[in-house]
């Protein structure tokens, strides 16, 4: 057997900042306050500066261009994904993999991970 590195993989959710374009974690952005619900979406922002500037003016950041876009496909099941919906994230030996849902996202962490598997 291989020595293998990797021991724990950390999956994170990711959604888009629709004023800078960033992807933010949502849980950082929950825990930080920075969200907003707009037209019966929630939206998360990178920073209070995103936030104050989508608050003064939803409009014109709420846009097909970045919303909505090909965002890439689930490295676990090949669905499309689109910016603006929740990506799960997770980093395996420094690159960055993306996946339409966490169980996605855990279901090929698994595979990457030597044996321990809890069956
Ligand atoms: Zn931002
Ligand atoms: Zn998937």
């Amino acid at each position: 057997m291989s020595d293998k590195t990797i021991k724990k993989i950390d999956i994170e959710i990711t959604r888009t900042d629709p004023v800078c374009g960033m992807d933010v974690s949502l849980e950082k952005a929950l825990s930080k306050h920075l969200f907003h619900i707009y037209g019966h979406k929630e939206y998360i922002f990178c920073s209070p500066e995103c936030l104050r500037d989508f608050k003064e003016d939803p409009h014109k950041y709420i846009s097909e261009e970045i919303y909505g876009e090909m965002a890439g496909m689930c490295e676990y099941c090949g669905k499309e994904m689109r910016t603006g919906e929740d990506i799960a994230t997770a980093m395996i030996e420094g690159e960055m993999h993306k996946f339409c849902c966490p169980i996605c996202a855990s279901s090929y962490v698994k595979d990457c991970l030597p044996g321990d598997k809890n069956d």
